[in-house]
């Protein structure tokens, strides 16, 4: 199960690291900033927002649009259900 919590975390450190990156242009300490947001990214999609059935990996704009409608894995073809 995936819980729209958890897309929506991923989707704020993805945010979070796009914010940082464009500014890291004008400070480049922000680009660190935004190579730990986008690795605590990779480590969280890994842990928590992998298909239940088969641990295929989606995208993190599939799974916002699977908060609202039926979907199903592009992998194992089982429908992914976005808990609460
Ligand atoms: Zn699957």
């Amino acid at each position: 199960m995936i819980s729209r919590k958890n897309v929506n975390i991923g989707f704020t450190l993805i945010l979070l690291s796009g914010i940082t990156l464009s500014g890291g242009f004008i400070k480049w300490p922000f680009f660190i900033i935004s190579a730990i947001f986008l690795f605590s990214y990779i480590i969280f999609d890994r842990e928590k927002l992998r298909c239940p059935n088969c641990g295929g990996f989606e995208n993190l704009d599939r799974l916002m649009y699977a908060k609202n409608h039926v979907y199903h894995c592009r992998h194992c073809g089982e429908r992914i259900d976005i808990i609460e």
